[in-house]
């Protein structure tokens, strides 16, 4: 436990017996209390954003705790592209304090990596989040339940209106999911685009419920169109 987690802040240095320091951990970019229920974006009163909605997505809810901006993408990063797998479990910490909100799953789906990605990178960086928190919820890690069958091209790269798009058929699923309440762990959220294809095939399969539990929350720049997060029809 103590090599996984370390004796030091990873961010500024300090002692600490969790991986982040209580000044480190205050000091992140939390969202904001109030977010649309359905894909986390920050709004004002209502329960339901506009875009929501206008047009709901394939997915129920979806919890996510951090705002996508310095340190936190850093922290992201270095799991992702550096391979600091012990920057997993702090991830799954901070996103465990949004998680009381939701009701157990049935099972809990890390977003599946195509096997290319996977061979490349070594491990499924949701996977290293997914199976801290499914061991601390005491809930089922089934991260064979679905798989990416298309390696799309890196979303970043693209327009937002594209994504949608990008990630058509990009899953395939093909367990009886019926009555089943399922939660999809994943590091980042942009534009939800992935996340509902993902809810889509899953709800196609039977699944009664289905979540996002996303460590980071990418907010729309000024200047992109915040476009529903189903907006393709
Ligand atoms: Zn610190
Ligand atoms: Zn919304």
């Amino acid at each position: 436990m103590q090599s996984l987690l370390g004796q030091r802040c990873l961010l500024c240095g300090a002692r600490s017996r969790h991986g982040l320091c209580a000044a480190c951990g205050d000091s992140l970019p939390y969202l904001p209390p109030h977010r649309c229920e359905a894909c986390a974006l920050p709004i004002a009163g209502a329960r339901l954003c506009g875009a929501c909605l206008a047009q709901p997505p394939a997915f129920d809810r979806t919890f996510a705790v951090l705002r996508y901006a310095f340190p936190a993408d850093a922290l992201v990063h270095a799991l992702k592209y550096q391979a600091h797998l012990h920057v997993a479990p702090i991830l799954a910490e901070l996103l465990l304090t949004r998680l009381d909100a939701c009701p157990p799953p049935d099972l809990i789906l890390p977003m599946p990596l195509h096997p290319e990605k996977l061979r490349e990178r070594g491990f499924n960086h949701a996977q290293e989040i997914a199976r801290w928190i499914a061991g601390r919820r005491g809930v089922p890690l089934q991260p064979g339940l679905c798989r990416r069958i298309r390696d799309t091209p890196p979303q970043a790269g693209l327009p937002w209106k594209a994504r949608t798009r990008n990630v058509r058929g990009a899953f395939a699923c093909e367990g009886d999911l019926a009555g089943r309440h399922i939660a999809i762990v994943d590091d980042v959220m942009t534009t939800g685009a992935t996340l509902n294809e993902l809810a889509k095939i899953l709800r196609r399969q039977g699944a009664a419920r289905v979540d996002g539990w996303i460590v980071v929350r990418t907010l729309p720049q000024a200047g992109d169109r915040h476009t529903p997060v189903s907006g393709s029809r």
